[in-house]
């Protein structure tokens, strides 16, 4: 037996992150969770054998700690770490809910990437980032976190191109809906009524397992392999802003 695979997930701490650390540790990874709740990540660590890391990935500090845990090779970065703040119009924005989505989403996404990036070249390993159909059409009140996912996928169209010649794959995942533990509840500054009203009606919204599975699937691919983008909806779901829903 060889060493196990390993991988990094961001935002491991609950939702997308969390489920996608226990799918690829079933798959026989190594995972190191990632995420500033020390104690969840820990708790998520133990479970599935892998190791935790506290990071919050706006911090410099943290991603260069974060690169030291990693060491010399990297399989897989699940960089997902991210989400919405606010569903105010571009009017009534608030730009420093604006600040923090793009430090998140997409700079702390693209100074993971930079971090590990000699790891994955190690390993021939491969990036898998979380965008959104967000990022595809915008709609009322997403000016904020459409523009920050719409600025996800160009950093990844770049990476791939810069990436041509190197053994390192770069994948989009674009979820639809997705009822995971927390993102509608840290969009909506917690209102839990609120945040449960968002999925009212909607026949089967996606689950953050649904995605774990879809990312095992791209990490699990064969070298020469590159899924560049995939795009992931509930069937409810025709586009971003079009929803069926009953009741
Ligand atoms: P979630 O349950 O709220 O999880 C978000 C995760 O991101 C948490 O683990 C959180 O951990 C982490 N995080 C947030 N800020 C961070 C920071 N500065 N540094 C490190 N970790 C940070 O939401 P989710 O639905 O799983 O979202 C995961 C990703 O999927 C996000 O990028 C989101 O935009 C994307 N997405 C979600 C949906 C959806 O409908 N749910 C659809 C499309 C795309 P800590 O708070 O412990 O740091």
């Amino acid at each position: 037996m060889g060493e196990k695979r390993l991988a990094v997930v961001t935002g491991a701490s609950s939702g997308i992150g969390r489920a996608t650390a226990r799918r690829l540790a079933a798959d026989g990874f190594e995972v190191i969770c990632a995420a500033r709740r020390t104690d969840r990540i820990e708790a998520l660590a133990a479970e599935i054998g892998g190791r935790a890391i506290t990071c919050d990935v706006t911090s410099a500090d943290d991603i260069a700690r974060l690169a030291d845990e990693v060491g010399e090779r990297l399989d897989v970065l699940v960089a997902n770490a991210g989400g919405a703040i606010g569903t105010e119009h571009v009017a009534d924005a608030k730009f420093d809910e604006w600040r923090t989505m793009y430090d998140t989403n997409v700079i702390g996404v693209a100074a993971s990437i930079q971090a590990l990036l000699p790891a994955l070249k190690q390993a021939h390993g491969v990036i898998i980032t979380i965008g959104s159909v967000a990022g595809m059409v915008a709609y009322e009140g997403g000016a904020g976190y459409c523009g920050v996912k719409a600025a996800v996928h160009s950093l990844m169209m770049a990476l791939r191109l810069e990436l041509f010649d190197q053994p390192v794959r770069v994948c989009e995942i674009d979820p639809g809906m997705v009822k995971s533990d927390e993102f509608a509840l840290v969009r909506l500054h917690g209102d839990a009524a609120k945040a449960e009203a968002v999925y009212a009606g909607v026949d089967a919204p996606l689950t953050q397992e649904d995605i774990g599975e879809t990312v095992a699937f791209v990490a699990t691919q064969p070298e020469h392999v590159n899924i560049d983008q995939l795009v992931v909806r509930p069937r409810a779901q025709a586009a971003a802003h079009k929803i069926h829903r009953t009741g």
